[in-house]
């Protein structure tokens, strides 16, 4: 029965994610800091663009590419907050949201058995999609350089067989940005040894200690970076599946061709709501960071009251808690939080055995539900740690 799949995909484990969420979908009154997803609701103005175009009857594919309108505003959007350049006609397609992006970008470098280069802890795409692009994946941890990539420990995994790097920042599921220094470092490495970096850039609206500084940003990045970034995070539009890919146009070509056959077009609802949304929501998205930042702040408080420590957590919607004063293992800390204080939290074991000992909070919850649940996570660890 085997023989009738890929034994790539069955060598692949299910998320860890997705079997904490199926535990919680059967507990009742929990509050969950598992799902990695806005609590808002997308802003009014992008779903009534939505409504507007579907009741003017625009309910086709659109060109392989995405609508010229909707690239033309990502160009000027990516210009104008994050200093990096892309045309529009030849350097941007969109996507059914940044994972349709990874596989695509993947797919369009990899030959079987060439190498890739994953910082982790994780997001928990990346991995296997490397594999099933017949690619081999290279972890390195960064557990012990305060998870932020170093380049000397990069540039020690290259061989003669390494293709691209694959950073993210800020992190899921850390929570942490790469410093600009640590950037450029890495970008020397992929320049002197002819390598792509995928930047996972999703998260770059959500940073809350100072300006965020994007890999095509970066003198000479263009021609070694593909980068990814949508709407499901800073817009609260994960339900509407709206990417990009930018990169160089000998890399788009190829790009275009997989997701010309695979996906043909992203959503055209989605595409139309984009241009409403890079245009007039930009204020929206900043009280969202705002609000993310408070709930940040509380967070780290609280740890800190707790006597734990967490990764640095100056971006996205993630606080990593290290635990292991508690002397639990992560999924047994997981699990009896679950059972006895009824918070829902993902064992960082979910994003790769470096993260032993680690537990990944999402705080984009409401402050009350989140003072309560970090209130629970102080009461259970209460007893089992020495300050
Ligand atoms: N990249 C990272 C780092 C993420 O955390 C996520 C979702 O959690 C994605 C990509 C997937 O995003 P999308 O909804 O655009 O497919």
């Amino acid at each position: 029965m085997n023989d009738r799949f890929s034994k790539i995909l069955d060598s692949i484990p299910p998320s860890g994610i997705r079997r904490f969420f199926d535990l919680v979908l059967d507990a009742k009154d929990i509050i969950s800091l598992g799902v990695g997803e806005p609590d808002f609701i997308t802003p009014w103005k992008i779903r009534s663009a939505a409504i507007h175009s579907i009741e003017k009857g625009q309910t086709t594919y659109t060109s392989n590419k995405g609508l010229e309108q909707t690239r033309k505003c990502i160009s000027d959007y990516l210009t104008k907050r994050f200093k990096a350049n892309y045309d529009y006609k030849e350097e941007i397609i969109l996507t059914n949201g940044v994972s349709e992006g990874v596989d695509i970008a993947l797919r369009a470098i990899l030959n079987p058995g060439d190498e890739i280069i994953l910082p982790v802890p994780s997001y928990v795409c990346y991995s296997p999609l490397i594999r099933l692009s017949g690619g081999i994946v290279k972890t390195i941890d960064t557990s012990h350089t305060n998870f932020i990539p170093e380049p000397t420990e990069i540039e020690r995994e290259i061989t003669d067989k390494t293709k691209a790097i694959i950073l993210c920042s800020p992190n899921n599921p850390t929570g942490t940005s790469i410093p600009k220094e640590q950037l450029k470092g890495i970008l020397e490495i992929a320049k002197k040894h002819n390598l792509w970096i995928l930047s996972d850039e999703i998260y770059a609206e959500l940073t809350y200690d100072g300006p965020y500084t994007s890999l095509a940003s970066l003198p000479g990045a263009k021609d070694h970076t593909l980068l990814l970034s949508g709407f499901s995070k800073a817009f609260a539009m994960t339900g509407w599946r709206l990417g990009y890919l930018a990169g160089p146009q000998e890399f788009i070509k190829r790009a275009l061709k997989i997701h010309q056959y695979s996906a043909l077009c992203a959503p055209i609802t989605a595409q139309t709501a984009a241009i409403t949304a890079l245009t007039s929501c930009i204020s929206d998205v900043e009280s969202m960071q705002e609000s993310y930042k408070a709930r940040r702040n509380l967070c780290v408080a609280k740890i800190k009251e707790m006597g734990l420590t967490c990764a640095p957590a100056d971006g996205a919607f993630y606080i990593f808690i290290d635990i292991r004063k508690t002397g639990l293992d992560s999924e047994t800390f997981a699990l009896n939080l679950l059972n006895e204080k009824k918070v829902a939290v993902v064992p960082g074991t979910a994003f790769g055995k470096e993260a032993e000992g680690y537990i990944r909070c999402c705080y984009a919850t409401n402050l009350s539900d989140l003072s309560e649940a970090m209130n629970r996570i102080s009461d259970f660890v209460k007893n089992k740690i020495n300050k």
